[in-house]
Order: C-alpha cells, then structure tokens, then sequence
C-alpha cells in the first residue's frame, strides 16, 4: 500500500499545506543526499522569488514544474527551496516530495502577485531585437545548449547559499522588469546587471564547476556555473572568459572580465541565479 498521508500545517519561513497524496508514478533513483546547508536564503513567495518550505519528513526527491528541486538540510531540519517563475501565476503553487521508496506526497505554498516595473532599452543592431531566419536557428541551438547546462544536477558539489557579489561595479534591481526593446515586448529580465568598465574582473560568488562556456546571440560570452544540486549561476556578455568547462572554481576565483559582447547597451555583467532550473533574483543570495 502507498504511504497516505494528509497534513496542513503552518512553518515560519512559509505557509505549507499538504495537499493530497499522490501514486507513485516514476521510479527514484537510489536514495539522494540533501544538501548541507549553511544558510538558508530569505523566502519571498512572489513570481521570481524563493519559496523556503520545510518538508516535515525526509524526501529522497522533490519536483516542481517538472524540475528537480533542491533539498537541504538546515539545523537538522529538511527544506525544498524552491526558485519560483517570472510566469507563475498568483495564487497556488504545488510541488511532488518522493519518498525512498516512491511514494509522492504533494505540498503547497501560496504566492502573491507582484508589479514588476517596465523598462524600455534603445538598441542600435535591429537583428539582435528581430533577428532573421538564420540568427533563429543560432538562437534556438543556443537555448537548448544552455537549458541542457541549466538542468545539470550535480551531488558532488555542496551548494552555498551564500554568495558574494561576482563584481566591483553598480548593482541594478532590475531583475524581473518588463522589457520593451525599441518598443516591442520581449522577455523580462531574468538577471542583475551590474555596471563596471570593460576590463574589470569578474570573480566567483560561491564555489562550483564551469558547467559550459560559449559565445552566444544574445548573451555573448557566457560562463555557466554549477553550484550543484541544481543551483547554477550565469554570466554574460563578458570581455573575455577565463575558464574552461570542467574547471573547479573557489569562492573569488576570477573567471572573466566585464564587457560588451551580444545584446547590451553598454559594458556590464549580467548575472543570473538559478533554482531548479528557474531564474530568481540574484539578489537573494548576497550577504551584504
Ligand atoms: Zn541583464
């Protein structure tokens, strides 16, 4: 028989609520360590936010959105942290916790709408705003090369959910904003950019392996860093890359230099954070 359980209660990072119980339809795999967590980031359960949620019981696995997400223990407790879309809507957000022996058990935590701001950015090249059928079939390669990076998860490496700034420069909060490039509508933002002149280094936040490098349509020279258990950084439009994909890098190991390369307005990093396999606010992770 399937363990079924029904729960609701309430936690102090997050509201939690057990919401049914599911069958055990995939197979896990052998049982999965949980991170060992140093801190905890702050919850803010809002589009492009966090969700913190202790699991009350010991997962092997949890998913959401059909992504693996990232389990942790903190102070003998286990949590899901989980990085919450840009596109989520208000309202009900479930995710599957799987058990060692398969079993699945929804939980559930509740986020409110928030009004990201408009930006609207002038670009000179009008091929980087509407690219031809050729730069299309660049782009969607490149997309598939950096989603496979996205949804690498990797146990070796213990994730710090403590990082520090990737560069000396002027953070921007404009992580979430609706973007309008000469007018017309395109993605929102999914990273900080932090203005600095060409040139000046780029360090790594938190310990981890350069997952993939490349020089992209959009992004131009792009490092794509694993923190494991599914938290994985970007950074792009760089001058020059540093690194090279398999290498290990310490907390302020220099993996590259600021610049100007693909879409940009000017020289700046832009940098990005994700959670299983979601871009949230970078800005959850710094320390100061
Ligand atoms: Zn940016």
């Amino acid at each position: 028989m399937l363990n079924i359980r029904r729960r609701l209660s309430t936690a102090s990072t997050a509201t939690v609520l057990i919401l049914s119980c599911g069958f055990s339809l995939v197979a896990t795999s052998s049982l999965a360590a949980d991170a060992k967590l140093q801190t905890l980031p702050p919850a803010l359960l809002v589009p492009g936010g966090v969700a913190v949620v202790p699991t009350a019981t010991q997962a092997a696995e949890a998913y959401y959105q059909n992504e693996r997400v990232l389990l942790g223990e903190y102070r003998g407790e286990q949590y899901a942290i989980v990085g919450i879309p840009l596109s989520a809507k208000p309202g009900l957000q479930t995710f599957t916790l799987i058990d060692a022996a398969g079993n699945e058990e929804s939980l559930g935590f509740s986020i409110q709408d928030k009004a990201y701001t408009e930006q609207r950015l002038t670009i000179k090249n009008q091929r980087q705003v509407n690219p031809n059928t050729e730069d299309m079939v660049r782009i969607r390669a490149e997309s598939a090369e950096m989603n496979a990076a996205f949804s690498s998860w990797d146990e070796t490496l213990e994730p710090t959910l403590t990082m520090t700034a990737p560069v000396a420069g002027i953070r921007s909060s404009s992580f979430g904003h609706r973007r309008f490039f000469n007018g017309e509508p395109r993605a929102p933002h999914s990273g900080m950019d932090i203005a600095a002149d060409e040139g000046t280094p780029i360090y790594a936040p938190a310990p981890g392996i350069i997952r993939s490098t490349g020089n992209y349509f959009f992004n131009g020279n792009t490092i794509i860093l694993d923190h494991g258990h599914g938290l994985i950084s970007l950074y792009c439009h760089m001058n020059t890359i540093d690194v090279t994909p398999g290498t290990k890098v310490e907390l302020g190991d220099q993996i590259g230099r600021v610049g100007q390369t693909g879409r940009v307005t000017g020289p700046h990093l832009h940098w990005s954070v994700n959670l299983n396999n979601t871009r949230v606010d970078p800005a959850f992770f710094l320390s100061e």
